[in-house]
């Protein structure tokens, strides 16, 4: 295995050079394929314009931060009825147009801004070696997730961007236990346009957020609205506490009453585990 087998094939890099310090690993690539696709008419073309760096950050390696140096070009569209003349080209399995980051940085970038927000995502990668500012983890997070099918049963639930100040709502994908989309606030209006564009969602599964029913019933009324879990359990907890409220003064009364017939059922328990000792550790019991 050589360096080069670190990036996808199709992207068409070789690795040039590459530097080792205890803190950082530097590898140069160049791009080899002969042509480029414009990104406005699609069209091939071969001729090429210029040269120019980019600098990516990419996964860490051996305790180190990874920097990629890689050579590109612009070309020349020749289609003439093209408003674009010139372009850079593009590596689409590499990383994304104006990115600083490479494709697979930018993942795990992600997945640390939704288990773990802003500043506590920071903290952990620099543990990674990958340092990343909070600003840029939240961005990561809000960027639209892999686009999935529209789901049969749609979970829903609000989640803090950061506690107490500035809240947003997640969807999950309950079959498939994927989330699906990150939403900027928790209105209705907003639910209701994810809603419109998923239509195919049968069962929605939320907590007892009145924005949220509504927002279900305008874009998706065919659908079935059910209380999730917990607020299943809580729901029945209080309504135990309302029943129990109301009973209050009878069970009192009834308790009352019980210590009067006979003996409490602690007092009982007390007599039989008494019967059972000694007279010496009875002696003891009263003292
Ligand atoms: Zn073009």
């Amino acid at each position: 295995m050589t360096l080069q087998d670190f990036f996808p094939q199709e992207a068409g890099l070789v690795v040039t050079d590459f530097a080792l310090t205890p803190d950082l690993l530097a590898i140069a690539l160049k791009t080899t394929c002969p042509s480029s696709q414009c990104p406005d008419c699609g069209q091939l073309t071969y001729r090429i314009h210029s040269h120019y760096r980019r600098v990516l950050a990419d996964l860490p390696w051996q305790a180190r931060r990874v920097l990629l140096r890689i050579e590109l070009r612009k070309f020349r569209c020749m289609n003439a009825a093209c408003p674009r003349q010139i372009f850079c080209e593009r590596l689409p399995h590499v990383f994304a147009s104006h990115a600083r980051t490479t494709d697979r940085l930018k993942a795990l970038q992600k997945q640390i801004g939704l288990a773990l927000g802003g500043r506590p995502g920071t903290r952990l990668t620099e543990k990674l070696f990958v340092p990343t500012s909070k600003d840029t983890l939240l961005r990561r997070a809000k960027d639209k997730v892999d686009s999935l099918t529209t789901p049969r049963v749609l979970g829903v639930d609000d989640f803090a961007f950061r506690r107490g100040q500035n809240y947003g709502t997640i969807l999950v994908d309950l079959e498939k236990h994927r989330v699906l989309d990150l939403l900027p606030d928790r209105e209705a209006k907003t639910l209701a346009c994810w809603l419109k564009a998923h239509p195919q969602v049968e069962i929605v599964s939320r907590d007892r957020a009145t924005a949220y029913a509504q927002g279900i019933r305008e874009a998706c009324p065919q659908s079935i609205q059910v209380t999730d879990r917990w607020h299943l359990l809580k729901n029945l907890r209080e309504a135990i506490e309302r029943w129990f409220d109301g009973k209050r003064e009878k069970i009192r009364e009834l308790i009352q009453k019980s210590h009067c017939e006979k003996p409490s059922v602690i007092q009982e328990l007390t007599n039989q585990v008494a019967g059972g000792l000694s007279d010496r550790q009875k002696s003891r019991m009263e003292q």
